[in-house]
């Protein structure tokens, strides 16, 4: 009876307090994962692996382009509904599911639904033995299969956590989504929220705890157009922009803090006879600080004023008109950082020493740089197995193994969630 009251206290225990002491981390692990309902979770993983590998391919092979999620969402409402939770769509289209918990405190458990390819894509998964390939396959497949697979596996254990988990099929996570769906999901529950984990692709051997700020820059250049021939000389908006484009690739960018750009996209004019009326190009810019961002910015915009200025000047008929330049900006990722103290990177670190895992801590551009920005505990983390080709046409998955991830998973949220005492159920 003694040895159950401890249980009751250990497992109920407010996070922070339990973790204080460094040394008591690795026994309120175990106490944790040796729980028998925390058992009987964990073991649920390994005989339903072939579903969860099922349910993967299923959701790769639905288009989820940006903006139009729409039908993956519609396919994961069942599914986390079966799972036991409390299922609605919110009005930005973001899937949540709800286990509610013995206090109103909120912990997030997200994988993003939406993928990088566009509508059209062909998505059929591809089978060798175990391995599968298709886009999106890995990232998110691997997030929204463990999402799901962590509520069935609390289910089939009957868990009622202390804090309110709250599973969330987010939209918006890549490209121009600009972690809309993210966003939604802490200005909607912001009051309450204690933590967020996001699963994002697959392998176990990081965690994220720094949010890599970005920004995302359209330019844009407009001019009169006209025949390749009989208006040559006229200003060009495509060589304004290769003008502009030169000059911006040479810009010095530190080694540290380290600091990337990318030109990403480009577009613009009609035939190989016409002189363009547009060009246009978009840029992806990141950096661990939010200084250097800002000077890549301005490098950006003062390059391609540079480059128009070039091409108007050099221009031989400047009486056929002008260009006009703007740059758009179409998504900023603000930065952020977890505490090294923080209660939750301790719950990672502990569920890590339970399945034998080790992990390097690793910056990133995930939806964990909303939490992190606003002073939210929040990490992303892999689901397990091993993927590559991210964003490409030749993206794999392979499941082997992949129950260390989907336990490494359900224990940290467990650490940070809690188990509700046996009176609150
Ligand atoms: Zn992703």
């Amino acid at each position: 009876m003694k040895h159950f009251l401890l249980w009751v206290i250990l497992l109920t225990m407010p996070l922070r307090s339990s973790l204080a002491a460094n040394s008591s981390r690795s026994s309120v692990a175990s106490e944790i994962a040796e729980s028998p309902q925390v058992r009987t979770a964990l073991d649920w993983f390994l005989p339903n692996l072939s579903s969860i590998n099922e349910l993967q391919a299923r959701l790769a092979e639905i288009p989820a382009p940006p903006f139009e999620e729409e039908k993956r969402a519609a396919a994961i409402e069942p599914v986390l509904t079966a799972a036991g939770l409390t299922v609605h769509r919110d009005k930005i289209g973001n899937v949540i599911g709800e286990l509610r918990g013995s206090e109103k405190e909120i912990v997030i458990l997200s994988a993003h639904l939406d993928t990088v390819f566009p509508a059209g894509t062909e998505l059929k998964v591809r089978h060798e033995g175990a391995r599968m390939s298709g886009p999106g396959i890995s990232d998110n497949g691997t997030g929204l299969a463990a999402l799901v697979a962590v509520a069935r596996a609390m289910q089939a254990a009957k868990i009622k956590p202390r804090r309110t988990i709250l599973f969330a099929a987010n939209v918006g996570e890549e490209g121009e989504g600009n972690l809309r769906g993210m966003r939604a999901l802490i200005d909607a529950y912001r009051a309450n929220i204690k933590a967020a984990i996001v699963l994002d692709g697959s392998s176990t051997d990081h965690v994220t705890t720094k949010a890599l700020a970005s920004r995302r820059l359209e330019v844009t250049i407009t001019g009169p157009g006209g025949h390749s021939w009989s208006d040559f000389g006229m200003v060009n908006p495509i060589n304004a922009l290769v003008r502009g484009s030169v000059r911006f690739i040479s810009t010095k960018i530190p080694a540290s803090p380290r600091t990337t750009f990318n030109l990403g996209q480009i577009e613009g004019g009609t035939s190989v006879n016409s002189i363009p009326h547009q060009s246009r190009l978009k840029v992806d810019i990141r950096s661990e600080s939010e200084d250097e961002l800002a000077r890549l910015e301005s490098a950006l915009r003062d390059c391609i004023g540079a480059g128009v200025r070039d091409e108007m000047e050099s221009a031989r008929d400047r009486s056929k008109g002008k260009l006009e330049w703007k740059v758009d900006l179409l998504g900023s990722r603000p930065g952020g950082e977890l505490a090294a103290n923080s209660p939750l990177l301790a719950a990672l670190r502990a569920a890590d020493e339970v399945v034998g895992n080790s992990s390097r801590l690793e910056r990133s551009s995930t939806d964990a740089n909303i939490p992190l920005s606003l002073g939210i505990d929040a990490i992303a983390i892999g689901a397990g197995g091993n993927g590559g080709g991210a964003h490409s046409l030749q993206e794999w998955y392979d499941p082997a193994g992949r129950e260390t991830g989907l336990k490494r998973a359900l224990l940290t949220i467990l650490e940070v969630a809690g188990i509700a005492p046996e009176k609150a159920r």
